[in-house]
């Protein structure tokens, strides 16, 4: 069981960020059981309740669910710390709350302008290197046959023998040769390039839902300390959630990640009110 779900898990997995011809080594055992659970947070099951559960799409949705995670994770911290901080210096309910809702609007839209050109750039370089393919494929047999050496190269450092590792690069030549050097040799997936659009609009969004928590816990109360309390309550409880979601979806413990975020978040909060305090009137 153990070896067929590293087996499939290892199938399953797509190329990094790092260049594809330097994964996979043939010092480690390939499919040793327990060598590759431990490294990805044990979670060998492939077959749950029954079911076919694939693996590259659990991977995939974990991605995308830590990166929402740790936007919002930022949105509850800044927020919250800035209101700690306003909240230390004046006893206002309407500056707090104006205070909260600026913090919310300028890191969202912040986060957005920062992933956006963040994720533009790492598609520029996508691109570049895919043109760079592409010329490469125009420049001449020579260039081609180079090429393919370089291809059934990666295959062979994969662990395939050296035949059929040309065979296979021969093969996927014919086939699609952009996509073959683009997905084995860039690690980019030609169908799947980053998108900073939708990246810059997820980052906001999950900004907005982390930093709407103290907004709102704040917006209902009448009695300042009972306010700031309320903030700092609520603030520290979806910390801890936040930080246990995050550790389990990057396969870390649950609790040593909640307990991290907590009393980072905390300690931030702590300050920003100490430093409010100071300066307040
Ligand atoms: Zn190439």
């Amino acid at each position: 069981m153990s070896v067929a779900a590293n087996r499939r898990r290892s199938m399953s997995q797509r190329p990094g960020s790092q260049p594809a011809s330097r994964q996979g080594s043939l010092e480690e055992p390939l499919f040793a059981p327990g060598a590759q659970e431990a490294e990805e947070g044990g979670q060998p099951g492939v077959i749950a309740d029954g079911r076919f559960v694939s693996m590259e799409h659990y991977s995939q949705r974990a991605q995308w669910l830590r990166a929402g995670v740790l936007g919002a994770n930022d949105g509850l911290v800044s927020v919250a710390s800035l209101m700690m901080g306003v909240g230390g210096g004046s006893e206002d309910a309407k500056t707090l709350v104006l205070s909260g809702v600026a913090g919310l609007v300028g890191g969202a839209l912040s986060m957005a302008a920062g992933e956006y050109i963040s994720v533009y750039s790492q598609k520029d370089s996508q691109e570049a290197d895919m043109a760079k393919e592409r010329q490469a494929q125009e420049h001449g047999p020579q260039m081609r046959q180079y090429e393919l050496e370089e291809l059934a190269k990666i295959y062979e450092d994969r662990g395939l023998p050296k035949e059929l590792a040309h065979q296979v690069a021969v093969h996927f030549t014919k086939h699609d040769v952009l996509t073959a050097h683009a997905r084995d040799e860039l690690g980019i997936d030609p169908d799947d390039l980053a998108n900073p659009l939708q990246a810059s609009v997820a980052s906001a969004i999950s900004f907005s839902i982390g930093a709407g928590i103290p907004l709102l816990s704040a917006a209902f109360i009448k009695d300042h300390v009972t306010r700031l309390a309320v903030v700092l309550a609520a603030s520290t409880v979806a910390l801890a959630v936040f930080g246990a979601v995050g550790a389990a979806l990057g396969g870390a413990s649950t609790i040593r990640g909640a307990i991290r975020v907590v009393i980072g978040g905390v300690i931030a909060m702590l300050v920003t009110y100490g430093v409010g305090r100071l300066f307040g009137v």
